[in-house]
């Protein structure tokens, strides 16, 4: 626990998207105060599960100053981005305004109350295609699409408004979420969905045709991509420690959080298929543009700083738990929530 005598207020801004509301969860079982802030663009109102709920946008100053205002937020934990890496390259701009300019907001709001803890959702998308394997926090960043390049941005700035004012920054880079809650009450819930597992989980429900390989042609032991997946559960417990460490005074600093583990796109269809015994249809497909062979973290600074200790290391676990929540009637749930 920090050095705090009382329960940690956090503001959750994008507390009511996939990792944001699994955030919110955990927050809410180790006893924080809770604040969440979202425009609901992309989150889901029935995600959030605790706190106090203020819908609304980062552009808006003044509800931003009111919020710091009242003087109860000790750290702000911002998940709140767009992160469709094909729509960022045909609208960039997009990105630019709701990545960087609208964070920029958001830690001058901070800087104007005095708030000084900032956690940062960034991606393994920052490093771009890797010179090296597994991927440490000190492999050479070089972003491949706009997207990565927009939360490299946010980085940089938050580096300077350390040496600035004193802005102290956790920034983790995330490798592959996937997965829910084991309460099925929430989950991943993306429009439109982009994603591997989500997407092979909707054939295996019936809710689409087939699952496409986007090419079977790299050099991997089975000739589709590697990824690093890992859980949502175990990407809210490192939040929790690194709010921790800000609380206790830490420094800046920057974490991979991933299982170290390479899945082929090939290993995730089978695991699919065990863990819900279904049929999957697989078509071959081109490759998609941008896609690295391998992105695999090497995320012992995270175990050995954070005491960070993921809790759902088997991609069967992590299926599972997603499959969970697939299987939800999802009629029941209106678009505007
Ligand atoms: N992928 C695929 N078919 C799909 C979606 C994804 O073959 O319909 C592949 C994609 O090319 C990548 C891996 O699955 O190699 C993970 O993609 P995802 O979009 O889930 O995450 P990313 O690694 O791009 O962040």
């Amino acid at each position: 626990m920090s050095d705090l005598s009382r329960a940690p207020r956090v503001l959750v801004v994008g507390g009511a998207g996939y990792i944001g509301s699994h955030m919110v969860k955990y927050l809410d079982k180790k006893g924080a105060e809770i604040t969440v802030l979202d425009n609901l663009s992309t989150g889901h109102r029935d995600l959030i599960t605790a706190g106090k709920f203020i819908e609304g946008d980062l552009g808006d100053t003044e509800l931003l100053d009111s919020i710091f205002e009242e003087g109860n937020i000790d750290v702000v934990m911002h998940f709140a981005a767009s992160s469709l890496v094909g729509e960022s390259v045909a609208d960039p701009l997009k990105y630019y305004v709701n990545n960087v300019s609208r964070t920029a907001n958001l830690l001058s709001a901070m800087q104007h109350r005095g708030i000084k803890n900032f956690i940062f959702s960034s991606t393994a998308a920052v490093y771009g295609e890797p010179d090296t394997l597994p991927i440490t926090e000190t492999t050479r960043t070089n972003p491949t699409n706009p997207y990565g390049a927009t939360k490299l941005a946010v980085e940089r700035m938050l580096k300077d408004c350390d040496a600035g004012f004193g802005l102290k920054s956790i920034c983790l880079r995330y490798f592959n979420a996937c997965g829910a809650d084991e309460s099925a009450i929430i989950g991943e819930r993306h429009q439109p969905e982009t994603h591997l597992i989500p997407l092979v989980l909707q054939v295996a429900a019936g809710r689409r045709e087939h699952i496409s390989v986007f090419g079977n042609d790299y050099e991997t032991k089975d000739g589709t991509c590697l990824r690093d997946y890992i859980h949502v559960n175990d990407l809210a417990q490192a939040h929790y420690l690194a709010m921790n460490e800000l609380l206790d005074g830490a420094d800046s600093s920057i974490y991979n959080l991933g299982n170290s583990t390479g899945f082929s796109v090939r290993q995730v269809i089978d695991q699919v298929r065990l863990v819900t015994n279904e049929k999957i249809n697989v078509i071959d497909a081109p490759r998609r543009v941008g896609d690295p062979a391998v992105l695999v973290a090497d995320s012992a600074k995270a175990r050995q700083e954070l005491g960070w200790q993921p809790q759902y290391e088997s991609l069967a676990v992590m299926i599972e738990s997603a499959w969970a929540w697939h299987q939800r009637d999802f009629s029941e749930i209106s678009e505007n929530n």
